[in-house]
């Protein structure tokens, strides 16, 4: 993500074409003034040229009528200022900040998470259909049969006995996050003792970067222990979530691992849609063992942070279901 974007603003005055060049960062890094008329009258670009080295010198377009300058220097230091304050509102728009958001950053979501605590297990999109919107993400599988890990294109699925399985394409799936993964952030993770130290450097990136966005992260290294689970393959008919993984949850831990964590973050603010905060799922470097990470400690490795900002949902297949009979 770039977030200092150029701006160029060209505007003609009198016969003279006069350019501002800026940065977001409201620093007046150079101004131009040039001339493709040879009418022009040597004074007059003598003139900008004047003025256009004191706003640089004075990081602004509050410059007086510079001593030398011709009568031009009252117009061209109002349109300078005009451009000036054109490009100021532009970037607290945030226009030319999204503009500059890498193309496709789009997280696509399967069902309200919701829909899924309640018990609505049925697939509603297959496997085909996910990996046409993401190569990387988490999510689950119809009757809750083991927790998704996608990764580089590959759908993981680890079941109740925390081996991984590659579900056919036909497989479906009732609940999912994926995007196409591209690296917006790093950030450098050594001897991270738990989870809630996890989390916290985790959100020194995303509080830098913007809270208010998911974000999609791969976190790739060694991992002096971590604690996953899964669930054995629920039937109908289907009971709440927490209820299920009251009794048929699985847990695994394993100790000095080589693997990948993938980890969405959700904002605050869209907790309707998803759970506020981290949500992680882990597969080993081997993709034979994987799940739900429940507890991590981190030895040495990298986390990468994809900002999506755009959201995309797949179409809600269960408006007829009263969800709380489930
Ligand atoms: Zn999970």
């Amino acid at each position: 993500m770039k977030r200092l974007i150029r701006v160029l603003a060209m505007l003609c005055v009198m016969a003279l074409g006069f350019c501002a060049l800026a940065e977001q960062s409201a620093t007046v890094t150079s101004v131009e003034a040039a001339s493709d008329n040879t009418e022009a009258d040597e004074r007059g670009v003598e003139s900008l040229k004047l003025i256009a080295d004191a706003m640089v010198e004075k990081n602004s377009v509050n410059v007086d009528t510079v001593s030398g300058a011709t009568g031009t220097s009252n117009a061209v230091i109002a349109a300078a200022t005009q451009a000036w304050l054109q490009i100021q509102a532009e970037a607290a728009s945030g226009e030319d900040w999204m503009e500059a958001a890498p193309a496709g950053d789009t997280l696509y979501q399967v069902a309200l998470l919701q829909s899924l605590v309640q018990g609505y297990y049925d697939g509603i999109v297959t496997v085909e259909e996910l990996k046409q919107h993401g190569d990387t993400g988490i999510g689950t599988f119809e009757d809750v049969n083991g927790e998704m890990i996608v990764l580089d294109g590959t759908v993981y699925q680890a079941v109740a006995d925390g081996s991984i399985a590659v579900p056919s394409e036909d497989e479906t799936v009732p609940f999912s996050n994926v995007t196409f993964f591209d690296v917006d952030e790093t950030l450098a993770l050594s001897g991270v003792a738990d989870m809630a130290a996890l989390q916290e450097a985790m959100n020194g990136v995303v509080n830098e970067l913007g809270a208010n966005c998911f974000y999609m992260v791969k976190i790739e290294g060694t991992f002096d222990s971590i604690k996953v689970r899964s669930e054995y393959k629920q039937e109908k008919p289907y009971r709440a979530l927490d209820v299920a993984l009251a009794e048929d949850q699985t847990e695994f831990d394993y100790e000095d691992v080589r693997g990948t964590v993938v980890g969405l973050y959700c904002p605050d603010y869209m907790g309707g849609l998803n759970t506020p905060g981290w949500h992680f799922h882990f597969i080993n470097e081997d993709r034979t063992r994987g799940g739900h990470v429940l507890q991590i400690s981190v030895k040495e490795a990298e986390a990468a942070f994809d900002m999506t900002d755009g959201f995309e949902m797949a179409p809600l297949k269960n408006p007829v279901v009263d969800l709380k009979k489930h």
